[in-house]
């Protein structure tokens, strides 16, 4: 059964009852098994993160399930895929029963492609950087190859793949890009969709998936993120709001209940629907106490 896009805004939206939204879940389920039904592939590959962006996916437990459903769809994934193996002198170590790791990721036709990560440069001032490999092959050579492969869509997964992130901050000493400025530079044109957050939040991996899958790409702001997780700031939803617009501000920790904007709070100019949305199955987000 077709989820209709009503239904999916309200997803998107995910504001309402738990019980409502744990609802509109199950729907996601059944597209994601419907995607298995019609076998997409879904590569995930990991450059210069933490891998708290898969972490972020695997330990929420309503997505879970859904990315159960999902993961027969998934031939590679680094972090939690089965299979092993590495490239030493043109060969393939261990040899095991089944199929390596890496041959996997060079059989596959990816529908799908997500990237967790910065990506590093491969040579600066004529030398070799070795900044980040898989398997002895340069991170950027093996994203571009599974990139200029992959059928649908390109999902950069939180804000190091995104823009860089931590990885890039300054002096930057590994060059590290984005995973768009790669693209461009390679000449790839397949749909990139940017996902920001540190970590990504697992309703904006796996809706923006259901949503590909069954309407094609959704609407995307100037940076190439879903308007619908990433249309206002956090400062505009923000509970802390009327205390900002009456210039009281928390100055010290542990704070009180006031704006934190002179404790850095980013509020102001981060894109995003955590206040609405919440972490860990609707539990809290950064700027709430602790309950
Ligand atoms: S965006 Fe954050 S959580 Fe995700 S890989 Fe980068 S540093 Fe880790
Ligand atoms: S805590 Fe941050 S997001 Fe909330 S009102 Fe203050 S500046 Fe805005």
């Amino acid at each position: 059964m077709k989820m209709s896009r009503r239904n999916f805004l309200k997803i998107a939206a995910a504001i309402g009852a738990s019980a409502t939204l744990l609802k509109y879940k199950l729907d996601v389920l059944d597209v994601l098994r419907e995607a298995r039904a019609e076998g997409y592939q879904l590569v995930w590959l990991q450059g210069q993160g933490c891998t708290g962006c898969t972490i972020s996916l695997i330990q929420y437990p309503d997505v879970l399930g859904a990315l159960e459903s999902l993961a027969v769809n998934i031939p590679f994934h680094p972090t939690i895929m089965p299979q092993a193996g590495v490239y030493v002198d043109g060969k393939v170590y261990p040899k095991t029963l089944t199929t390596d790791a890496m041959q996997i990721l060079d059989d596959t036709i990816p529908d799908f492609t997500v990237v967790e990560g910065s990506i590093p440069a491969v040579m600066l001032d004529g030398l070799e950087t070795h900044f980040c490999e898989v398997s002895g092959r340069s991170f950027r050579d093996l994203f571009v190859d599974v990139a200029s492969r992959t059928k649908t869509g390109i999902l950069a997964v939180g804000t190091c793949a995104s823009f860089g992130g931590i990885p890039s901050g300054d002096p930057n000493p590994t060059y590290a890009e984005p995973v768009s400025d790669v693209l461009t530079e390679a000449g790839i044109s397949t749909p990139l969709i940017n996902l920001p957050g540190c970590p990504a939040h697992p309703d904006w991996i796996v809706l923006t998936l259901a949503h590909v899958i069954q309407y094609g790409l959704p609407a995307l702001d100037e940076k190439n993120r879903p308007i619908d997780f990433y249309g206002e700031t956090v400062h505009n939803k923000c509970e802390r709001l009327q205390y900002y617009e009456k210039e009281k501000y928390d100055k010290e920790f542990p704070v009180d209940e006031k704006c934190l904007f002179l404790l850095g709070c980013k509020g102001l100019v981060a894109y995003a629907d955590c206040p609405t949305r919440l972490w860990n199955n609707k539990t809290n987000w950064c700027v709430r106490l602790a309950p």
